[in-house]
């Protein structure tokens, strides 16, 4: 079997690590940069499930090198004054054996795709899919430089504005964008601790800083106006105008010890500097169609806030390819019926368990940034009431107990905390 995959972000290269460990050797992967790498100075955090499916993938030791094991989460109130200091990361690692870390985005991107063999054969750069079509044999894509590829099946890993989508479903998602985010980094100012995510919530607005050892990763995220467009594009005047002139002075470290001016002023403006972007969110209604499928933000959208639209994108990547292994097992040339087939039985796997998480996310989005009384009341009362605990063991963990790895691949390191695993 010929897969064609769209896109080499961080669906499209762990795509190639399982075709590959499934025995699945003949797949390409068009990307449209001009580099195969995305080098974005941006960080992701990456919770223990994920390290199940890496380690199936031999990368988990190279990706656990990269950072030390996030420590600590702390909210904070307007003032720098502490609401609540929890233990979210060590309830997690307790609950589910490994730790949770902050990568570098690009750094996490240069081990997958250094480690992906064939690379340079199999991942090709410049290549703008915006064309495809499909019979009952194969299905064919063009690129904006007149090449085409074609392939037995399509999988689309090309993110949020996702072209592959419109071919299976032509109508757009239903989404909306009630947030915008900014994000950037500075070098770690005193006053900020490694290895820890510092909250700092106020009306419309929370500042997300997110530690590394020697770096500080910001993600602000704001309300945006009733009225404004769902996919508003921001110049430097905009964030001037809607962030910086109106919280440089605001605190964003306990006892009001570092202020986003501070971050801003020692900004990193390498490759582009600090952005600002709607946070979108949605879901595809279909997944696949016939010989077409979409996995990771192609299929839903989410707010980043609780770091989950990554961490869910690799598990959408293990479900499908355990679907099509299943399925090549036995018939080595399957027909678009029975690729549909196998299409839907993924979507069935993934849908809920996304949609429950992306209402996590989404909340949690518009409690921490006190869009209203509710938000506030939440984090201020109710959050330092039931802890971190309530979170973590009546939300997330019997979440994370479900998700899926690769069926067919041995675990070594298998770890097991309190919660058991459903698939060991
Ligand atoms: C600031 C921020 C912080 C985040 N933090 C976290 C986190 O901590 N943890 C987490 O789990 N998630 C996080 N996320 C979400 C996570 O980044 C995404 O869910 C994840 O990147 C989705 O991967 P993807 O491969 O589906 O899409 P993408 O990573 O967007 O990759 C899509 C790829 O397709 C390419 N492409 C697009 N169109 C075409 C085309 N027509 N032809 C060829 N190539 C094309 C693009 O160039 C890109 O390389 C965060 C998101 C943001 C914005």
């Amino acid at each position: 079997m010929r897969v064609v995959i769209v896109g080499s972000g961080l669906s499209g290269l762990i795509m190639g690590h399982c075709l590959h460990q499934a025995g699945i050797h003949d797949f390409v992967i068009l990307e449209r940069r001009p580099d195969p790498v995305e080098r974005s100075g941006s960080v992701i955090g990456l919770f223990p499930q994920t390290f199940r499916i890496l380690d199936q993938l031999d990368l988990l030791e190279g990706v656990q090198k990269l950072s030390p094991p996030l420590k600590d989460w702390i909210h904070l109130d307007p003032r720098g004054q502490t609401i609540y200091h929890g233990d979210f990361f060590a309830l997690l690692e307790k609950n589910h054996g490994h730790p949770s870390t902050l990568a570098m985005r690009r750094e996490l991107m240069e081990i997958l795709y250094s480690r992906l063999p064939d690379r340079e054969k199999r991942v090709i750069a410049s290549k703008e899919v915006v064309g495809i079509e499909q019979d009952d044999s194969s299905v064919t894509v063009t690129c904006a430089d007149g090449s085409a590829h074609t392939g037995d099946i399509l999988v689309g890993c090309d993110g949020v504005r996702s072209a592959v989508r419109r071919s299976v479903m032509p109508e757009p998602p239903k989404s909306k964008a009630e947030y915008r985010g900014l994000f950037g980094s500075s070098p770690l100012p005193a006053g900020l601790a490694p290895a820890c995510i510092t909250e700092t919530h106020n009306s419309g607005i929370v500042f997300m800083i997110l530690c590394s050892q020697d770096r500080a990763f910001w993600l602000i995220t704001n309300v945006k106006d009733k009225g404004e467009s769902d996919s508003r594009k921001y110049s430097d005047q905009d964030i001037q105008a809607l962030i910086v002139d109106k919280y440089q002075d605001h605190s964003v470290a306990l006892d009001g010890n570092v202020t986003f001016g501070d971050l801003w002023r020692t900004r990193n403006v390498a490759g582009g500097g600090p952005g600002m972007y709607d946070y979108l969110e949605g879901f595809a209604e279909r997944w696949y169609r016939q010989r077409v499928v979409l996995v990771g933000d192609a299929a839903h959208m989410m707010t980043p806030n609780l770091g989950q639209g990554g961490n869910n994108s690799i598990e959408d990547v293990a479900s499908l390819v355990n679907q099509l292994h299943a399925l090549l097992r036995d018939n080595p040339s399957p027909t678009t019926a029975e690729l549909e087939g196998a299409f839907a039985r993924y979507q069935k796997q993934r849908e809920k368990q996304v949609k429950t998480i992306a209402g996590i996310t989404g909340n949690y989005t518009r409690w921490t940034s006190w869009r209203n009384w509710v938000g506030w009341f939440m984090q201020f009362w109710m959050w330092p009431l039931v802890g971190d605990g309530f979170v973590v063991n009546w939300l997330l963990s019997p979440m994370i107990r479900e998700s899926i790895k690769l069926d067919f691949v041995e675990e070594k390191r298998l770890r097991v905390g309190k919660v058991a695993w459903k698939y060991t």
